[in-house]
Parts: C-alpha cells; sequence; structure tokens
C-alpha cells in the first residue's frame, strides 16, 4: 500500500495520524470502532470538482450525493464549499435543513418518492425534484394543483449503456429501476407530460451511470446518448435544456488495484463533451450539474478498530477479529467490496504476516478483508481500515445490536466529535414492554 496516496501521515512513534492527530490517541479519547475524516481532505476534493468548472468558466452545480454520508456536520462543510446537497428520502432532506444548507441548493431524488416526501420538498421549497417515473409525474402533478405552486424538475433518463467491460456498479443501463428508457420511447412520453403540466419547469436531463468508474468512456457515452435526444427535441418541440445533470460514480482509490482519476479530468471529460454536442446542434451551453458523493469523502475517511481474538488455521488463514464489521462497513459482505488496512500503532513496521479481517457479527460472511499483508499484530493493537468514508457509517446498522460508532472531524490539528457513539439505551429506545 502506497501511504502517499491517502491524506495520512506516520509519526516519530510508528502511529497513523490524520492532520498531525495520533489516531492512537483518538482511540484513548474516543473508543472504537471510530470512524475519523481528515476535514482538509474532504474540501480538496470539493474544490476539486468545484474549480475546475470555474476554471473552464462553465456554470455548474456540483452537488454532494449527501448518501454517501449524511449528518449535520459534514453537509455543513460541504456547503460551506460551496457544492449543493442530493438528498433521497425525508431523513436526508431533514439533515440537510438541519445542516443550514438553503432549501434551493437541495435536489430531491429517489425512484419511489412518496407523497408525504414529495410534500416535505414542495413545503420546503427544494431547488429541484429529479423526477424518475410516471407515477411521480402525476402525484407531483397533483401536489403542485393542490399547492398551487411550481417547481424546477430534471427528468432522469436511461441512456441503455450496455458496456458490461467494466464493473460499473450499473444503473444506466435499460433494465434499470431508475428512470425513463430513451430507446423504448418512455423518455418522450414522459417530456411530453411535464411538458404539458404548467407547475412542471422542466429545466433539462439527469443521468447517472453508476458508481466507482475509473474511465471516462461511459460518461462521455452518456452525454452523447442524453444529447441525441436533445436534438431530437429541440428540432421537434424547440426545447432547450438549461441544465444537463450528468450524475456521480467518479471512482476512488480503496487498493491499490484501483486507479481514480484525477478528479478535474472526469469534469474536463464532460465539459468537452457537453460543449461538442451543445455546438453541433447550435445551442446555448447548459449548466452542467454533477453529483459526486464517494469522491467527495470517501478516501478522507478511515476506521479505527480494536484487534482482539486471532485464530490461526495452520496450512489455511489467519483470522483477525476487530471489534466491529459488517455492522459500521457493509460494504463488503453486501458485495465484496475490497479495502486497505494498517496497524496504527506499528504503521512503520514491515508487512511480514498474510491475514485476514473478521468482523465480530454472528455472519460468516462478516469479513473485512480477505488475504492482506500487514504488520504482525497483537491483541489491543489498532487496526485502521482505509477509504471508509463513503457508505461506512450511511449504511451503518444495528445489527447483534452493536452501537453505531462515533464520527470524529480532524482538522488543522484539531479533533471534535460530530456523530455521538450510540448507547444501549438508543439501542433499546423504540423497544416497547409486552409485560401487562
Ligand atoms: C449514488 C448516486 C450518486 C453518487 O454516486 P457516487 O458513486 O457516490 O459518486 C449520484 N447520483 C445518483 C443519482 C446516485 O444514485
Amino acid at each position: 500500500m502506497e501511504l502517499e496516496h491517502y491524506p495520512f501521515q506516520i509519526n516519530e512513534q510508528g502511529n497513523l495520524t490524520v492532520s498531525e492527530v495520533d489516531t492512537v490517541s483518538l482511540v484513548k479519547q474516543y473508543g472504537t470502532p471510530l470512524y475519523v475524516y481528515d476535514v482538509a481532505h474532504i474540501r480538496k476534493n470539493c474544490r476539486a470538482f468545484v474549480d475546475t468548472f470555474k476554471k473552464h468558466g462553465i456554470t455548474a452545480q456540483v452537488a454532494y450525493a449527501s448518501k454517501a454520508f449524511s449528518s449535520i456536520a459534514i453537509l455543513q462543510v460541504v456547503h460551506q464549499e460551496g457544492l449543493a446537497v442530493d438528498v433521497v428520502s425525508k431523513g436526508e432532506l431533514y439533515t440537510a435543513l438541519q445542516a443550514g444548507v438553503p432549501p434551493e441548493k437541495i435536489h430531491f431524488h429517489g425512484n419511489n418518492k412518496s407523497r408525504s416526501e414529495l410534500e416535505m420538498a414542495l413545503k420546503h421549497r427544494v431547488g429541484c425534484i429529479v423526477i424518475d417515473n410516471f407515477y411521480e409525474i402525476s402525484l407531483l402533478g397533483e401536489l403542485l394543483e393542490v399547492y398551487n405552486q411550481e417547481v424546477d424538475v430534471l427528468m432522469r433518463v436511461t441512456p441503455g449503456l450496455r458496456s458490461n467491460t467494466h464493473e460499473y456498479i450499473m444503473t444506466g443501463n435499460e433494465d434499470s429501476k431508475f428512470g425513463f428508457n430513451i430507446h423504448n420511447g418512455q423518455a418522450e412520453q414522459a417530456f411530453l407530460e411535464i411538458r404539458n403540466h404548467k407547475q412542471l419547469r422542466l429545466k433539462g436531463l439527469h443521468c447517472h451511470i453508476g458508481s466507482q468508474i475509473f474511465e471516462t468512456e461511459g460518461f462521455i457515452k452518456a452525454t452523447s446518448m442524453l444529447f441525441s435526444v436533445i436534438a431530437d427535441w429541440q428540432k421537434r418541440y424547440q426545447f432547450t435544456p438549461e441544465v444537463m445533470n450528468l450524475g456521480g460514480g467518479f471512482g476512488i482509490r480503496y487498493t491499490d488495484e484501483d486507479q481514480p482519476l484525477p478528479r478535474h479530468e472526469y469534469v474536463e471529460a464532460l465539459i468537452e463533451a457537453v460543449k461538442h454536442h451543445v455546438e453541433q446542434i447550435k445551442i446555448p451551453m447548459p449548466e452542467i450539474w454533477i453529483e459526486p458523493g464517494r469522491s467527495i469523502v470517501g478516501d478522507a475517511g478511515i476506521t479505527l478498530y480494536k484487534i482482539g481474538s486471532m485464530k490461526d488455521i495452520p496450512g489455511i488463514r489467519k483470522y483477525i477479529t476487530v471489534d466491529g464489521g459488517m455492522t459500521d462497513n457493509l460494504r463488503p459482505a453486501l458485495y465484496q467490496a475490497k479495502y486497505d488496512a494498517i496497524v496504527a500503532n506499528r504503521a512503520n513496521d514491515a508487512r511480514t504476516e498474510l491475514v485476514s479481517i473478521a468482523g465480530k457479527c454472528c455472519e460468516s460472511g462478516d469479513m473485512l478483508i480477505y488475504d492482506i499483508n500487514l504488520q504482525k499484530t497483537d491483541q489491543n493493537d489498532i487496526l485502521a481500515v482505509l477509504s471508509t468514508g463513503a457508505y461506512g457509517y450511511s449504511m451503518a446498522n444495528n445489527y447483534n445490536r452493536f452501537t453505531r460508532p462515533a464520527v470524529v472531524f480532524v482538522e488543522n490539528g484539531q479533533h471534535q466529535l460530530v456523530v455521538k457513539r450510540e448507547t444501549y439505551i438508543d439501542v433499546v429506545q423504540h423497544d416497547l414492554s409486552y409485560l401487562k
């Protein structure tokens, strides 16, 4: 593992540090498991996107996909950096509002928005609703009439990309639960329905092709698909988009197998693709919106665990068990996601042992890392799993009635608790007694 790719250092004691703060001392103060974020790195990730659009003179919105990690503190940071925020539920919307994100900078997503979710979005006058399906057009249309209100909308389309050559977490393919299909006429039908409703202000199209994508080709292809539709609607219906939202999914480094492009390269490829098509069909340049989630917070976070039991099965495998697992990082169990790790209190030692890192849940599938070369470890050592900043805390759960870990932000050598560790009182708080 090449530490230079991560926002972490090693101090004189051989301990892993985040922004000069010793992770071993963080564990002493806050306990384990513990999520720790380097806030300067989050800001750097935000700026890589925002500044590239600025540099090229493109009007843009970078919307943080808050499902990657939603909490009041993180939404305050990304809002400070000028990002908008994507939400997909009342809970995410509520969190964004509590963080002080102005409603006009909130975009509401989701493939089954309920009446009450749409009501909440309208009541708070969110900036944009991304319409996903026919049911939503009629439901939203009906509510707008009741409230005598108008709203900006985008239409989510599935470009029908079939290139399976890369392992995207595909969402833009034809057989997808998301969005309107552009090949079978459903997108056009939806377009006409939306245009017919005076209270729906159609700003443009949205597509999101997948996640953890390492090249620009898929984005460029999707952009072409969208513009072939736009060219058609321009000719037949005089529709000119004000916004093209090209989604998120920019890849990050989890292990050395991952070779993500620098963030500005994704943005530049998108700008170039949009410019090319705009010139071809002779329409004004629309705003470009993107929706990075993972690439804002993923590589800025680590999880610290305490090492407990070890089990050496000679000739088979050596298990090292930590005091967390699929309750704080579901991704390995959910889709065999790979991670890298380092023994935080022996960070300078050579990696001499081949081991596998197990979680402590009662599931054989609760394995965090298979076959990693690690520093020789002992009980009570501290293991840091890297790049856990996205879809870690946000997917955390109470399986086995474990309490969700705390989250600490570190910046300029200072650390601050931003999400408290759950307590056992929290765990039973919704339970009701059955004894009469
Ligand atoms: C999940 C999602 C994103 C963010 O994906 P990342 O891989 O975290 O960047 C953006 N847009 C939509 C519509 C999504 O569903």
